[in-house]
């Protein structure tokens, strides 16, 4: 049994919260996948790449690009080195390409204010460029073993399930995830890194959105949504994630596909094959100009930044 203890915790809407962290760490030590970012030894500033790169990617196509980083930019000071065009190309097919150039603002930052270290303390975290509250928190917890609740999207849903008998996690709140994450917390710190790493995995292998695999959880017995007989959420729903194909999302990696594999400037010319909607292509292009992934105009052509 671990320090469950709750009593100094903030107030959350159930009166008694059930031990979960027990069964939770037990079933973590015997059931988590092997990870990169699992193993020991494996840098902070690793946990801080992986944490960027894992927002919104799998992790089975994390993992490739991410070793591929961590062996050409093994400190952050390597990648401030480096012009932040080679952060965009080695980001390659990960999507959402602003996070390269938000990772190499970060290194820089890292590298010369931090002596090339990457901060412990949250704030300090959510003081660098790019850095939202759920990176600062997961690596506080997960490259230091900090006690912190970290809250992502597996989280929220695992924890709406369990503790609120809710089947949809509804919208995140921070006001509200980051309590109810607190009142399973142990006390002890490793503990407590631990319980929040194996709600993640609990959520990302076993609670899943659809069809949650019931009979093979850990905590089936304290789950107030399943004690409940699964009844259908009437609250407002997590947002979808809109639809990527035709989409201007699609649109941008594109153009970005041919701006990665030039090293020399892209006429317009060029990029007109990529997408036959001369408007959304134009727009996808302006956005990547206004974002910083691209540079140019139709005199010089386009390419990446700095390159
Ligand atoms: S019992 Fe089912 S719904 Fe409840 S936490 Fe476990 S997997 Fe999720």
């Amino acid at each position: 049994m671990v320090n469950a203890s709750r009593a100094s915790r903030p107030d959350v809407e159930n009166a008694s919260v059930p031990d979960i962290a027990t069964p939770l760490i037990s079933w973590f030590r015997q059931e988590a996948r092997d990870l990169p970012w699992r193993r020991s030894g494996f840098p902070a500033w690793g946990t801080l790449v992986s944490e960027i790169m894992l927002q919104q990617t799998q992790v089975a196509r994390v993992i490739p690009r991410l070793e591929a980083w961590l062996t050409r930019w093994p400190t952050p000071a390597d990648l401030a080195a480096s012009p932040p065009a080679d952060a965009v190309r080695a980001w390659d097919r990960l999507g959402y390409p602003r996070r390269a150039l938000a990772l190499h603002a970060a290194a820089t930052v890292i590298a010369t204010e931090h002596g090339n270290v990457v901060p412990r303390d949250v704030d300090a975290l959510l003081a660098l460029p790019g850095i939202g509250d759920y990176t600062a928190r997961a690596v506080a917890v997960f490259a230091y073993g900090d006690r912190h609740p970290v809250v992502d999207v597996n989280v929220r849903r695992v924890l709406k399930r369990v503790l609120r008998g809710q089947g949809d996690p509804g919208p995140a709140k921070a006001k509200d995830d980051l309590p109810l994450m607190e009142s399973v917390l142990p006390d002890d710190r490793d503990d407590a890194a631990t319980t929040n790493a194996a709600v993640m995995e609990l959520g990302a292998l076993v609670c899943v959105a659809r069809s949650p695999a019931c009979d093979a959880c850990p905590i089936a017995d304290r789950c107030a949504w399943r004690a409940a007989g699964y009844p259908e959420h009437d609250g407002p729903r997590a947002p979808k994630q809109a639809k990527f194909a035709g989409s201007d999302r699609q649109v941008r990696g594109l153009i970005m596909a041919e701006l990665r594999a030039s090293d020399v400037p892209v006429a317009r010319s060029e990029i007109e094959p990529v997408w036959p909607d001369a408007e959304q292509r134009d727009r996808a292009l302006a956005s990547l100009l206004r974002d910083g992934l691209a540079t140019g105009d139709d005199a010089t052509g386009y390419r990446l930044p700095d390159a």
